[in-house]
C-alpha cells in the first residue's frame, strides 16, 4: 500500500480539531508538539505539521497528498486541489467592517476608499464581482487598527464572534466570504483506495456528531405514536419488557432537531429516555 501523507496546521485554531477528527478515524500516531511529522502505526499515512498558509500549496504540488485547511486560505492561496469533505469546524466568515461613525452605507460607496486586508485575493475578486474599484492595501496582521490609524477606511477581514470589530470601533458591512475547514487532496487523490478508506471513516464520524443514539420505554398502546416520531436508520429497534405492556425502543435522532424530537416523544408518551453519544455510523 502507498503510504499517503496528510498535511494538518501544527500549531492555531484548527490543529486540535483536525488532530481530533484523525484520531476519531482510529488512527494512532503520537502528537508530539515538536516534530514536523508523524506516523500512523496502524495506517499507511504520514501527518506532516505545517503552518496553514502552505498546506494548499503543499498538496496541489503533491508534497502532500491531503490537507486540512480553511476555505479562506485555500481560495486566497488560488491552490488548484479537490475538495473532498468539508469538515463542520474552524467556522468563520470574511467580512468588510467599516468604522462605528463611518457614512458609508452602499457597497458601491467603497470605491476610491482604502481597504485594509490579508486577503486582497479574495477582497479583489469580490469588489470586481461588485464593479468596485478601491485601493487594497495588504497587511499581515492586526488589520482591524488599520481604521484607527488612518492606514485605511474600511478592512476586510475573518469575523467569528465580532468581538474584535467592537473592541476596534468598527462594525461589520458586507459578507464577502463563509468559510470552514475542508479536507482536500491533490487532484485525483480522491480516487486512490487509500483515500477512499480514509474518506468513509471520516464520514463515519461527521454523521456519528450530527446524531444521538436513544433508547426509552413506552407502553405498547403508544408504541405506534412513538415510532412515527422516529424513523432511525432503518427503523427502530423494538425490544420486549418484562412487563407485557411495555416496550423498549432504540432509534437514532438527528443533533439539530433534538430537543423538540424529546418533547415530541414525552407527550407521545416515552418515559426513561436515555440518550448516548455515537461514535460511528457506517453505512
Ligand atoms: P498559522 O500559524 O498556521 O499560519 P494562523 O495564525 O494563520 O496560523 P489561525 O488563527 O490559527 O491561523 O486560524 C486558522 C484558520 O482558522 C483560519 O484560516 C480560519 O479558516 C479559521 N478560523 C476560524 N475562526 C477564526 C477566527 N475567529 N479568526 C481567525 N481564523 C479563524
Ligand atoms: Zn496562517
Amino acid at each position: 500500500m502507498k503510504t499517503l501523507k496528510i498535511a494538518i496546521q501544527k500549531s492555531g485554531r484548527l490543529n486540535e480539531k483536525s488532530v481530533e477528527i484523525l484520531k476519531n478515524c482510529g488512527l494512532s500516531f503520537e502528537n508530539y508538539k515538536s516534530s514536523l511529522i508523524t506516523s500512523v502505526t496502524n495506517f499507511p499515512l504520514e501527518i506532516l505539521f505545517l503552518r496553514d498558509d502552505d498546506i494548499p500549496e503543499y498538496v496541489q504540488d503533491g508534497i502532500a497528498d491531503l490537507g486540512i485547511v480553511g476555505e479562506n486560505v485555500i481560495t486566497e492561496a488560488g491552490a488548484e486541489v479537490t475538495y473532498l469533505q468539508k469538515l463542520g469546524f474552524g467556522k468563520c466568515t470574511l467580512k468588510i467592517a467599516i468604522p462605528n461613525e463611518s457614512q458609508i452605507t452602499e457597497i458601491a460607496q467603497l470605491g476610491g476608499k482604502a481597504i485594509a486586508t490579508s486577503y486582497p485575493v479574495i477582497l479583489e475578486k469580490y469588489l470586481k464581482d461588485n464593479h468596485v474599484n478601491a485601493d487594497i492595501r495588504t497587511i499581515s496582521g492586526s488589520v482591524e487598527i488599520g481604521p484607527g490609524l488612518g492606514l485605511s477606511d474600511a478592512i476586510c477581514d475573518i469575523v467569528s464572534t465580532g468581538g474584535t470589530l467592537k473592541s476596534n470601533g468598527l462594525k461589520p458591512f458586507a459578507e464577502v466570504m463563509k468559510s470552514e475547514a475542508v479536507l482536500i487532496g491533490k487532484e485525483g487523490s480522491g480516487l486512490l483506495p487509500e483515500v477512499q478508506e480514509l474518506l468513509q471513516r471520516i464520514r463515519s464520524v461527521l454523521r456519528a456528531k450530527e446524531t444521538k443514539y436513544v433508547v426509552l420505554n413506552v407502553a405498547r398502546k403508544d408504541l405506534e405514536k412513538i415510532v412515527n416520531l422516529l424513523p432511525g436508520v432503518k427503523s427502530p429497534t423494538v425490544v420486549p419488557l418484562f412487563d407485557e405492556d411495555w416496550v423498549a425502543v432504540h432509534s437514532v435522532i438527528a443533533e439539530h432537531d433534538f430537543w423538540e424530537k424529546i418533547n415530541s416523544l414525552k407527550a407521545a408518551g416515552a418515559e426513561g429516555i436515555v440518550v448516548m453519544p455515537i461514535e460511528k455510523i457506517i453505512s
